[in-house]
């Protein structure tokens, strides 16, 4: 009932955000709003949440994947979660490119735009990494480096280094096993007593951005717009809805109901990274997943699983390549489906580097990377939405493979809590 009431405040922190955002837009150059309002009381409100959450994620994922590692059991049932893990989350990333490409070949977002709009618009690529180079950067030099980074495919690694070793060394690490136990609760008591001011936190951030969005640039790229939601929401509707009926008889309404807090805060935040405390404790407490699967596999989503990001960058390939007048035949689109797919495993969950890594795949299919400077100022609402469906991605395909792993708690009770008397 307590946390019924809590994912109900969040989500009202959500819509009141939007509309007090919204109704503030028109005002927004009024001192006392802009500097007041926005400038203090949504800014604090928002930028202390989102700095709290962000505090606990390299804990969490440290601690929990450690945990989670030295609980596994044995290594190959590691594994096993893992090639689950990976197959899943690249099959529904090549799956949301392919329903973007397809959509936006229906409604054609390029077709009948101003060729105006692209006067005075310049856009400089970063220079993208080699693959080899995305793989070396897995094994962290250092440690505590990776840690004091943040970054996360490195922790994952020692993380799970670290567990595995645990579990290796059986009773000897048994002390050690009770500290990392320990840590690991500790760390989800703070996140829940900061999941208390996420109400405040969701309204503060949705109400600065409505209050600041730049509307007038959505109106020449509605098509574009809509085209990117849209296949946002098939993707949802028709790949989640159908895997998890598929694989886990699971009933759809509720994984969206019991995701709201977490998908509130990605929506607000852009940041699947941010987001995955709340993610995590969505999943654990929700449906009772266990921290050996979670702490596993949504570090690991949040870093290499980003279907929303996936699509925005599929329909925003075509978008692009009809208003330069390029034609993409079938092997460039399947080059997209794979580019993207390898863009999204570089892609950090932060805000904006979706568009960042765009460039990688135009270039690969020879297309201007100056075309990006066109859709850059509808990204941020995109950002949102796209984050939402990427954190919805990484829950939907840990609940799948939890459900082959006989991963599920049997009471809602906290996972860890489980895991500490087994
Ligand atoms: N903001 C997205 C995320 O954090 C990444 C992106 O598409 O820019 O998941």
């Amino acid at each position: 009932m307590k946390k019924m009431k809590l994912t109900t405040k969040i989500f009202i922190g959500l819509i009141l955000g939007a509309i007090v955002g919204a109704v503030l837009y028109p005002m927004r150059d009024v001192a006392f709003v802009d500097k007041f309002v926005i400038g203090f009381v949504f800014e604090l409100l928002g930028t202390a949440f989102m700095r709290s959450i962000r505090m606990m994620v390299v804990p969490l994922v440290f601690f929990s994947l450690t945990l989670g590692a030295s609980s596994a059991g044995d290594i190959k049932k590691l594994g096993r979660i893992g090639s689950k893990t990976l197959f899943f989350y690249l099959v529904t990333t090549a799956l949301a490119i392919s329903i973007a490409i397809g959509l936006a070949n229906i409604i054609n977002p390029g077709k009948g735009f101003s060729m105006e709009m692209m006067e005075g618009i310049t856009y400089s690529a970063k220079e993208s990494i080699p693959f080899v180079q995305v793989l070396l950067n897995m094994i962290p030099t250092n440690p505590v480096s990776a840690l004091a980074n943040g970054n996360m495919l490195q922790i994952i690694v020692f993380a799970i280094l670290c567990g595995s070793a645990m579990t290796l060394m059986g009773d000897k690490a048994s002390k050690l096993k009770d500290v990392v136990s320990q840590a690991n609760d500790m760390v989800l008591k703070v996140v829940e007593m900061i999941m208390h001011i996420a109400p405040f936190g969701v309204f503060g951030l949705i109400g600065k951005t409505f209050a600041t969005l730049g509307y007038d640039a959505i109106k020449p790229l509605l098509v574009y717009f809509v085209t990117v939601l849209l296949a946002l929401v098939l993707h949802a509707l028709i790949t989640y809805q159908g895997f998890l009926v598929l694989f886990t008889k699971m009933n759809p309404i509720n994984f969206f109901k019991k995701m709201v807090p977490a998908l509130s805060v990605a929506f607000s935040t852009s940041s699947s990274a941010a987001t995955l405390p709340v993610t995590m404790e969505c999943v654990e407490e929700g449906f009772g997943v266990k921290n050996e699967i979670s702490s596993f596999t949504l570090p690991l989503g949040v870093t290499i699983n980003m279907d929303g990001t996936a699509i925005m960058q599929g329909v925003a390939t075509v978008f692009i390549a009809q208003i330069y007048g390029v034609q993409l035949g079938i092997t460039e689109y399947l080059m997209v489906i794979v580019t993207a797919t390898v863009a999204s495993i570089g892609t950090a969950g932060v805000p904006g580097v979706g568009l960042i890594m765009l460039s990688m795949v135009l270039t690969q299919v020879g297309l201007p990377v100056e075309g990006i400077g066109l859709i850059m100022g509808v990204d941020r609402l995109l950002d949102m939405s796209r984050t939402a469906i990427n954190i919805c991605g990484d829950a939907a395909c840990t609940l799948i493979v939890a459900n082959s792993e006989d991963g599920f708690e049997t009471s809602k009770e906290p996972a860890s809590v489980k895991v500490n008397k087994a």
